[in-house]
């Protein structure tokens, strides 16, 4: 039986007669808010017999979450290359599966591996080619293309230097509630929610409700409407609120007012939404500076980057100006074009220095390594083929350069390809 109809026959028991796509739909229909994904959970313990533990899809977080959130669960598999590699190494019988992926990888806005702190995988480190969810012909943990072990794919690596793990863990922290065993709150219930958020005006004063709007970069409309419970907020809102208030853990919206108040008082050190007032005593900097970004006299820069510059939240830098920032993100959307042109031609320089670096350090000359001494280039715009090449290339100039030879650092698989 093909696995895209023995899992919408047996699982969903909805007869399609085309199954079901193994790529997206997979995921959306198992991962995600929906009824259907309690069905999903529901028919696996049936069919196997087996309790499962923490929940197989994000059904526990649907009182809070806008169902219609598109774009909630990524288009393509990600995967952690560590923990696949640790689990491979377990024994297990023949009929086990060797690997099992984490639910919240399949966000889409996850990025690392909360246990590795390591970047999460999104293409084959061969044959560089995005996975579907379920491969219908290599069993899990390898590429649905070439069958090489997912295990070598591509990312990068915390611990070494440059790539900062204190960022992967506070990324992480401020998504907690999505991640297993991550924070002590079990219920998240809107009804919570909009109590904190009320409190939080409250807090704020006579103009609490515009002033919190303004810090979280949204109409007070909509405010209203979470306060006043009335329907579910999205993922992109939520952070927008823990961005906003500057929040270490985004469950600390679901937990008691106190600590909530705590957290922001902490934080901003003095917790009476004087935000608008210190965006004030900004402006004419932040004007100044965007003017001469405008002017060509600056390099361009992201929303993000100029907010943190000025200690401002993105979203207050937006209701304030909003036109000057929309010419600047096209001068940065142009830059970074730019960068990526000059990138794709010192492609071939940065990835012989990487594959030298590497091999001075006696590391082995396999793409995490490779990606890790690589860290800072924008891949985005040069094709897998290309990167590939480039690795190959570079490999073979270090090799030929040196007498030593290479059969001790360069692992077969690299060589092979
Ligand atoms: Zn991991
Ligand atoms: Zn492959």
């Amino acid at each position: 039986m093909h696995p895209s109809k023995f899992i919408s026959d047996v699982v969903f028991q909805n007869n399609a007669s085309h199954g079901i796509g193994l790529g997206r739909d997979v995921a959306n229909f198992c991962n995600s808010l929906t009824a259907k994904s309690e069905i999903v959970t529901n028919r696996l313990e049936t069919i196997t017999g087996k309790k499962i533990g923490w929940p197989s899809s994000f059904v526990y977080l649907s009182d809070i979450l806008d169902r219609m959130a598109h774009g909630f669960i990524a288009k393509e598999k990600k995967w952690c290359a560590q923990c696949y590699r640790e689990s491979m190494e377990i024994k297990r019988p023949e009929s086990e599966a060797k690997v099992a992926d984490e639910l919240y990888w399949s966000l889409a806005i996850s990025q690392y591996c909360a246990k590795h702190l390591c970047s999460l995988s999104y293409c084959c480190g061969v044959c560089y080619q995005r996975q579907p969810f379920i491969s219908n012909k290599y069993e899990p943990g390898f590429c649905h293309y070439c069958g090489t072990s997912l295990t070598k794919a591509p990312h990068i690596i915390c611990d070494l230097d440059g790539h900062s793990q204190a960022e992967a863990e506070s990324y992480l922290a401020k998504m907690d509630i999505f991640i297993p065993g991550a924070t002590e709150i079990s219920q998240f219930d809107l009804k919570i929610l909009s109590r904190n958020l009320r409190g939080l005006v409250d807090k704020g004063g006579a103009d609490g409700l515009n002033t919190l709007a303004e810090c979280f970069g949204i109409n007070n409309m909509t405010l209203k409407d979470w306060c006043s419970y009335r329907h579910g907020v999205s993922v992109e809102s939520l952070a927008k609120i823990v961005d906003g208030l500057q929040l270490p853990r985004m469950s600390l919206l679901f937990g008691r007012l106190e600590d909530l108040l705590q957290s922001v008082g902490y934080l901003t050190k003095q917790f009476n939404f004087n935000v608008k007032k210190d965006l004030r005593v900004h402006l004419p900097d932040i004007s100044r500076y965007l003017n001469e970004t405008l002017a060509g006299k600056r390099e361009p820069e992201a929303r993000s980057e100029i907010a943190k510059k000025f200690g401002v939240s993105t979203g207050m830098l937006e209701n304030a100006f909003r036109e000057e920032l929309k010419s600047v993100s096209k001068l940065y959307e142009k830059l970074k074009m730019d960068r990526r042109k000059r990138i794709k031609s010192s492609l071939q320089y940065k990835m012989n220095l990487a594959v030298q670096r590497c091999a001075s350090k006696k590391r082995p000359l396999d793409w995490p390594h490779i990606m890790a001494e690589l860290k800072s280039t924008d891949f985005l715009g040069i094709s897998q083929r290309q990167l590939n090449l480039a690795k190959e290339k570079a490999i073979k100039r270090y090799c030929e350069s040196t007498r030593r030879g290479c059969s001790r650092n360069v692992p077969k698989q690299s060589r092979k390809t």
